[in-house]
């Protein structure tokens, strides 16, 4: 079989699988106050300490949860229900976490939808003709979890820099393709999830800058300064922090093979002379996703006959694929009808070359039986 669906999740690294096992044996309550249960405290500090150095945070911002959409929840929920029928902004392509998110509160909140250009990022007039004096969050995804289009994140924080509007950034395709630095992209708030980065599925963080005030979701004891009730879940909590130093020491390399993977996908498409084209903006993209538009085919059909060989991919988010209706972030920068004839590829550096000539191998025998029967 041949995977190559990475931004949906990845494998769950066998090693880190390994090291937390070791963990077990710390197994009070973090909250306890006898000896284990310092243990288990002293070792969730730690971890956190860790997960917050790898995104210049402090270990206080650093707010441990059931993954990103608990994290994009609680960071949009947490911030609107504090006020009285606020304005908020977000896009257009977002993840269905953030984008439900915001359709729910349209009750209670003004909210702004930035439409993205063709090549799939905001323009960031728009953004600036959109604030208001009652703005108090803006929402966008870093790097796009369909199209891998990285949005300009530093023009968008400048832009926010002298507010008090609160920048919230869905960053879960992006460590470890892009630098996610909290400093430096001016985020107040930012979330991760385990499982993209090679961790497990089931664990996330939310980054809330320090003196930002956040309403809790869930309620209960005061675990997470009070910010998200709940045992801690240490040993995913240090899988977490694994999966993010092995991810920090290995970036270059894994970005320069998942790049010539791209390449030499894009490059056998080109040579078998399969029809295609890429959508969005390939000089702003991450080297591991890529969303191809193939006239030829539809995207169920073209999902279920690569799936039948074997050869697993997706048609957009992972998180939407229940539903019929073609993906909402190739429609909101093409239309419709491209949308229903577009698929993602995301890769890995697990991939190989071999993988790669394959998948084309099979692309185009399915472009000739449908040419056949056409
Ligand atoms: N945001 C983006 C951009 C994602 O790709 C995903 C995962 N599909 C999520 C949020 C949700 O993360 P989780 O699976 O941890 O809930």
């Amino acid at each position: 079989a041949i995977y190559l669906d990475y931004a949906a999740s990845t494998p769950f690294d066998r090693d880190i699988l390994s090291a937390v096992f070791e963990s077990t044996d710390t197994y009070g309550n973090p909250s306890s106050t006898h000896k284990l249960g310092k243990e288990a405290k002293s070792m969730l500090e730690t971890n956190r300490a860790k997960i917050a150095k790898y995104i210049n945070a402090s270990p206080q911002e650093i707010i441990i949860t059931s993954g990103a959409t608990e994290a994009n929840n609680l960071a949009i929920k947490g911030i609107v229900n504090q006020h009285d029928r606020p304005h908020v902004i977000t896009t257009n392509v977002e993840h269905s976490s953030v984008k439900s998110t915001y359709e729910l509160l349209e009750s209670q909140c003004d909210v702004t939808y930035l439409q993205v250009k063709e090549n799939g990022r905001i323009d960031i007039e728009d953004l600036k003709h959109a604030l208001r004096e009652d703005t108090v969050l803006v929402s966008i995804i870093l790097i796009n979890n369909e199209t891998g289009v990285i949005q300009p994140v530093y023009e968008i924080a400048e832009v926010l820099k002298d507010r008090d509007t609160l920048l919230h950034l869905d960053a879960v395709q992006s460590f470890g393709h892009v630098d996610v630095d909290v400093e430096a992209l001016g985020a107040d708030l930012l979330s991760l999830s385990a499982h993209k980065i090679y961790g497990p599925k089931g664990v996330g963080i939310l980054y809330c800058k320090k003196n930002t005030k956040l309403n809790s979701l869930i309620t209960g004891g005061l675990h997470e300064a009070g910010r998200r009730a709940g045992t801690e879940n240490n040993m995913w909590t240090g899988a977490m922090a694994l999966a993010m130093e092995k991810v920090v020491e290995n970036k270059t390399e894994r970005n320069i093979k998942e790049m010539q993977l791209k390449e030499l996908f894009l490059n056998e498409l080109q040579v078998n002379a399969i029809p295609f084209d890429v959508n969005g903006d390939v000089n702003h993209a991450s080297p591991h996703i890529l969303n191809v538009y193939f006239p030829w085919v539809d995207v169920q059909v073209l999902l279920t006959a690569l799936d039948l060989r074997d050869v697993y991919i997706s048609g957009g988010s992972a998180c939407n694929s229940g539903s019929v209706k073609p993906s909402h972030v190739i429609t909101a920068m093409y239309d419709d009808a491209r949308a229903s004839h577009s698929v993602r590829f995301s890769f890995s550096y697990l991939n190989t070359e071999e993988e790669i000539k394959e998948t084309v191998k099979v692309l185009k025998s399915i472009y000739e039986s449908l040419k056949a029967t056409a």
